[in-house]
């Protein structure tokens, strides 16, 4: 297995820009998600590491070497694509080997490690099997066996249950999770879903125009977003912001919505005045008679153990995922409480979030 890194890739077709200024190191054994919307340069990223596609500058190392201008074949690298073409007129034992047949490795041989790979993904039991009738799961699974009978240095993934209904995905994304929890293969995974990404990676880059917006944890993702970008991105309902002008005082600051004075994190300098936006996850936000915001219900879904509540605080709603325990009617005035803690805050004309009202020694990646 193999280290990936990419040093400031940058990628246009013409006058556009693909992707620009992407540097980011893919440890020996780590799985990285590739997360934004459409467009975003996801693929384009995915292809130049398999070497489908070159960068205009930049390098990409592969365990050390520099591969950037080596061709896809000589990279060592499986690439396992959302419509992965099967050979229809093979049996699923046949599909998996042919990867170790164009080797020419000795018969014996593919029979042993294709037996063992159909283990690994438990599709042991249709190995002679004709692919054409396979359902969905079963064919990504055949694909996937195809990948992995090679053992390359690293696997790329572009959207591989892209195609799959929504029950079916689940189950795939557990199961693809504990592979790689197995084989430990490097992986670099692209989608748009964060769900996915959050159930599934070491670590997440998330793109938004080409460029990658947050490289970390999805704990660190979703805790510390680095921009109002990745913290409406990541989660849902996703982050709430609250929109103020003014300045916060370093020490312990805090700020005035809707009259209240809402405490912050601590400060290490102060904050001009400036637009600015207070970030709260909805599971940080608590309904509380004596809580210092004020608003009114203005609706309620109910999720089962929890309910999403907006309230009206009179220029925005928010959310707040409160115990759908909690008996609520349409125009009620509640009071909420945040938990300081948890509270991010921005700088609205750039969207970056501001780094020093984080505690010492936490950082924003
Ligand atoms: P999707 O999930 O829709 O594929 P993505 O994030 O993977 O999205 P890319 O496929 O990397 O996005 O495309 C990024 C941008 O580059 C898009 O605007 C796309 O139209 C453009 N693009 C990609 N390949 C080419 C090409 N060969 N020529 C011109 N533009 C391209």
């Amino acid at each position: 297995m193999a280290e990936i890194r990419i040093e400031n890739l940058r990628k246009t077709f013409g006058d556009f820009v693909a992707v620009q200024n992407s540097s980011f190191v893919v440890e020996d054994g780590e799985f990285l998600a590739l997360l934004g919307p459409s467009g975003c340069g996801k693929t384009t990223t995915l292809r130049m590491i398999a070497g489908l596609e070159l960068p205009t500058e930049g390098r990409i190392f592969l365990d050390g070497e520099d591969v950037t201008f080596n061709r896809a074949r000589d990279r060592d690298i499986a690439f396992v694509f959302q419509l992965f073409a099967l050979y229809p007129h093979f049996n699923v034992r046949k599909n998996i080997g042919f990867p170790l047949l164009a080797q020419g490795v000795p018969k014996a041989e593919i029979r042993e490690r294709v037996e063992e790979i159909a283990r690994l993904l438990q599709i042991d039991d249709i190995l002679n099997k004709p692919v054409s009738g396979l359902a969905g799961g079963d064919r990504q699974r055949v694909a996937l066996g195809r990948a992995i009978v090679r053992r390359p240095k690293c696997f790329l993934m572009d959207e591989p249950l892209g195609t799959l209904d929504a029950e079916f995905r689940d189950v795939m994304v557990r199961e693809l999770r504990e592979l790689h929890n197995r084989i430990h293969a490097t992986t670099v995974y692209v989608t748009h879903d964060q769900l996915e990404a959050m159930a599934m990676a070491d670590k997440i880059a998330i793109m938004n125009h080409g460029i990658i917006e947050q490289f970390g944890t999805p704990q660190e993702v979703y805790n510390l977003p680095a921009s109002m970008y990745v913290a409406d991105f990541v989660g849902s309902p996703p982050m709430n912001f609250i929109h103020f002008e003014g300045g916060v005082q370093k020490g312990n600051g805090s700020v005035a919505i809707n009259g209240a004075q809402i405490k912050v994190p601590e400060l290490h300098e102060d904050i001009s005045p400036t637009k600015l936006a207070l970030g709260i996850r909805p599971e940080h936000i608590q309904l509380d008679d004596n809580g210092p915001v004020r608003g009114s219900v203005f609706e309620s879904e109910y999720l089962g153990t929890t309910q999403i509540v907006a309230v009206d605080l009179g220029n925005e709603i928010i959310k707040a995922r409160v115990s759908s325990e909690r008996q609520l009617k349409i125009g009620e005035n509640v009071g909420l409480t945040f938990d300081s803690a948890k509270l991010s805050l921005f700088e609205v004309e750039s969207g970056r979030a501001i780094q020093s009202v984080l505690y010492e020694g936490v950082s924003h990646g």
